[in-house]
């Protein structure tokens, strides 16, 4: 079976499926994989690299593409300007196709997909569930921007992180606000506690109290009702009382901190507004804002996804793939995660797909011209 890595062709994205490291585990459980050339080169892996693990370097997209019976993807499909072909057009139909893509908000993608036949899974649908935890590329990816975010606003904040006692003074630490302690707010507190700022932080599950605690920041006590946590310790959508309560301990706390971080989310809900254009008012001159839920119409009123804007003299970013800014590690953890995909799906000696199996009905969108998650059906029933 012929697994093909191809470059990457949306703008920004330096990532990619899959690193040299990765080629020999699946060489070694009788995989052949095939590289585009310079499919690594945007995150410093060379063809050479993957040449000396096993692989074998096809010279373009269109040969690879026609070889390939599994494709592995960071991003979804899309148009190839310079082939002047969509990258679906140019795969056999029936292949397989693994990647970032966006199921649930790309209808149209999705039917392209059922009329080649092409069976997908989509890294976001995996059941965050622990078995899957070493597949989970969402968690992966949410580290590094828990992170990013972190170092994002040390750049427009025109102040240290940690305290300072120089000859030149004494300087007190930053003040930082990060709300939502999933995968991405932990990283983040993590990194801002390691760069010596104070930290508090607010979620709406009580779980994540401890969590936030253990990392040495100040958990904003708010009180919780009891049905904020689902099954499986996800997060519910809130009550608008609540959300008009939480706006207001959130709006307490702006005026004293230097850096919000938010990153806010119910999955598969738009992200809740915390952070009114009023409440960005009251924030000091100089403060920032890190607004992680950009992507999905943001938890601050004034994000806009992919810019950096200034309002009432505070920065408010709304940055988008970040993990792309970082991507030796975060097509490292990337292709762990695939990895580790490829070989739960084809653990079967004959190779087929056992559909009876939680995590492999969990991600695959859709088999044979067939829709399957229900999770993407739901999405379009609701008009996605
Ligand atoms: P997650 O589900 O692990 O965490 C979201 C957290 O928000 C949960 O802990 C949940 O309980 C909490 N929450 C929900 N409603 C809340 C509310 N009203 N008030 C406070 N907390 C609330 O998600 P994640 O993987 O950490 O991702 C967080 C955000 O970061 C998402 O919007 C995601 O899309 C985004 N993200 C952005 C980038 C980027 O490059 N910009 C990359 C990765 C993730």
């Amino acid at each position: 079976m012929k697994i093909g890595i191809p470059r990457e062709i949306k703008e920004g994205e330096t990532r990619v499926a899959l690193i040299p490291a990765m080629v020999g585990e699946l060489v070694k459980v009788d995989f052949q994989v095939l590289v585009e050339n310079g499919a690594g080169s945007r995150a410093y892996f060379s063809d050479q690299e993957y040449q000396d693990a096993g692989a074998q370097i096809v010279a373009d997209a269109t040969s690879l593409y026609q070889q390939a019976d599994v494709i592995l993807k960071v991003q979804p499909p899309m148009f190839n300007e310079v082939l002047k072909a969509h990258e679906l057009d140019l795969m056999r139909d029936g292949v397989t196709l693994i990647g970032f893509l966006s199921p649930t908000t790309n209808r149209e993608l999705v039917e392209r997909f059922l009329a080649k036949k092409i069976t997908a899974f989509s890294m976001e649908l995996m059941p965050r569930v622990t078995r899957a935890q070493g597949i989970d590329a969402l968690t992966s990816m949410s580290t590094v921007a828990g992170y990013k975010a972190v170092l994002l606003a040390t750049q427009y904040l025109g102040k240290f992180f940690p305290l300072l006692m120089t000859a030149a003074g004494t300087i007190p630490p930053a003040t930082v606000l990060i709300i939502g302690a999933g995968v991405a707010g932990l990283q983040a507190i993590a990194t801002a506690k390691r760069l010596g700022a104070r930290v508090e932080a607010f979620d709406t599950r009580p779980a994540v109290k401890e969590q936030i605690e253990s990392l040495g920041a100040r958990f904003v006590e708010m009180e919780l009702p009891k049905e904020a946590e689902a099954a499986g310790g996800y997060a519910r959508e809130m009550s608008p009382e609540f959300i008009k309560k939480e706006m207001e301990a959130i709006g307490s706390r702006l005026p004293k901190s230097d850096v919000v971080i938010s990153t806010a989310l119910v999955f598969g809900k738009k992200p809740p507004l915390l952070i009114t254009e009023e409440m960005v008012k009251t924030m000091r001159e100089g403060s920032v804002i890190i607004d992680l839920a950009a992507e999905q119409g943001g938890n601050c009123e004034l994000t806009q996804p992919g810019k950096v804007v200034q309002k009432y003299g505070v920065t408010i970013c709304g940055p988008l793939n970040l993990p792309a800014s970082m991507p030796v590690h975060a097509s490292q953890m990337y292709s762990r995660n695939i990895t580790n995909l490829v070989k739960h799906l084809y653990q079967a000696k004959d190779r087929q797909l056992d559909f009876s199996d939680e995590i492999t009905r969990g991600c695959c969108v859709c088999r044979n011209g067939e829709l399957v998650s229900e999770i993407v059906k739901s999405a379009f029933s609701r008009g996605g």
